[in-house]
């Protein structure tokens, strides 16, 4: 007969919930941020190529957890309800409080730029940040979520990574201090993948 302690039981559990301990990464999963169904989930293959960084502009930045799941619920609800997508937008999105909250996660198709939509992670960094950087916890969250991504094969190891407003003109996403500082990020490149822009399947 095997004993469970309750050791045993927090370990499993944290497995459960996505903490793991090479990266320090905490992962929260749809059910625990209390997210609603999407209505349909259009499978993405993995690995993908691209990663897109995002800020949400609005809401503004979360410092707690439930400041943070509330930001979750905001953004699901209008982007379902007032855009009429499936689900949230973004992949995953980051809070202040160093958790990556799970949107469609790493294997459907996602909305949050068009023409990448369907070959790409877009990972949101909660906050606005035009002026300001989001604070160290939160940027290593992203970098742990993308090295837990290709390590884990949802991304390509040669990943090429862009600010939302190379992919799609007119929009000032990342917020102008957190686009200077994903140009120092590893696979950061200016070079925009044109042709495949022109060709690309709008998802
Ligand atoms: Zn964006």
């Amino acid at each position: 007969m095997q004993i469970i302690t309750a050791g045993d039981l927090v370990y499993r559990l944290a497995v459960f919930v996505g903490i793991t301990s090479s990266y320090d990464l905490q992962i929260v999963s749809k059910e625990e941020w209390g997210a609603m169904k999407p209505v349909e989930i259009d499978p993405m293959p993995n690995p993908v190529p691209y990663v897109i960084i995002h800020h949400s502009y609005i809401p503004p930045a979360c410092n707690t957890s439930s400041e943070c799941v509330e930001a979750m619920q905001w953004m699901q609800d209008f982007h379902m309800n007032t855009h009429g997508w499936n689900d949230i937008g973004y992949h995953f999105a980051v809070g202040g409080d160093g958790k990556a909250y799970e949107g469609r996660g790493w294997s459907a198709v996602g909305a949050h730029a068009p023409l990448y939509n369907n070959r790409s992670i877009g990972i949101c960094i909660i906050g606005d940040w035009t002026t300001e950087l989001p604070p160290i916890k939160q940027l290593n969250t992203v970098h742990n979520l993308i090295n837990f991504g290709v390590e884990s094969g949802y991304i390509r190891p040669e990943y090429i990574l862009h600010g939302h407003r190379q992919v799609r003109s007119g929009t000032e996403c990342p917020g102008d201090r957190l686009f200077e500082e994903i140009k120092s990020w590893p696979h950061f490149s200016n070079e925009v993948d044109v042709v495949s822009n022109k060709t690309g399947k709008k998802a």
